[in-house]
């Protein structure tokens, strides 16, 4: 039985799309636990976030996070995942974490190249260069104490794949 694989980070890092990637390659499953949460409420993360605020968003993400775990999967979880204690221990317990860090100027400059990939509400209504340094330095400590391994997601989606598979082929001799 293999491990489900977390992959934790801001938004833009890459996670759904190197996790669609990393799953082809091992044969395992993908889950994102905005999509899947979106699909059980049957309401997008604005709407939510708009209807209960953030911290009913919260809520239904750490039901997310535990619903879609399962082995041999890849899971790209939202950027506030770790904001959690309890979502930070689950996934350490459960799987192996991966971080996939890139400066908040990749970040802003993906997030703003293809707006219409991530629906999320920005977090404080600003240019999104200024909410990715924000969003960063709140977070990076977070990201990093709940990595097994944290990865350089500024290359190429196959080369962060193929550092995943490296790091994980390691852990595993
Ligand atoms: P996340 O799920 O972490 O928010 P996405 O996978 O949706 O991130 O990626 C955000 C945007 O950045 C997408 O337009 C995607 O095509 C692009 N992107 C993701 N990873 C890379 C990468 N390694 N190199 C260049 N562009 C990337
Ligand atoms: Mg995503």
């Amino acid at each position: 039985m293999s491990l489900p694989i977390y992959l934790i980070g801001a938004r833009g890092c890459g996670k759904t799309t190197v996790g669609h990637a990393l799953a082809l390659a091992l044969g395992y499953a993908f889950c994102d636990t905005d999509h899947a949460l979106q699909q059980a409420s049957g309401q997008t993360v604005a709407d939510i976030v708009a209807r209960e605020g953030w911290p009913g968003f919260r809520l239904r993400e750490t039901a997310s996070l535990k619903a879609v775990t399962a082995p041999s999967t890849v899971i790209a979880t939202g950027g506030g995942m770790v904001l959690s204690e309890e979502n930070r221990q689950f996934m350490r317990e459960h799987g192996q974490v991966i971080y996939l860090n890139a400066d908040a100027a990749v970040l802003a400059a993906r997030l703003e190249a293809y707006p219409e990939a991530e629906q999320r509400p920005t977090l404080t209504g600003r240019p999104i260069a200024e909410e990715m340094v924000e969003v960063l330095a709140a977070r990076d400590s977070l990201y990093r104490e709940t990595a097994h391994h944290i990865i350089n997601a500024m290359h190429s989606p196959d080369a962060v794949v193929s550092q995943i598979l490296s790091v994980l082929s390691l852990a595993r001799a």
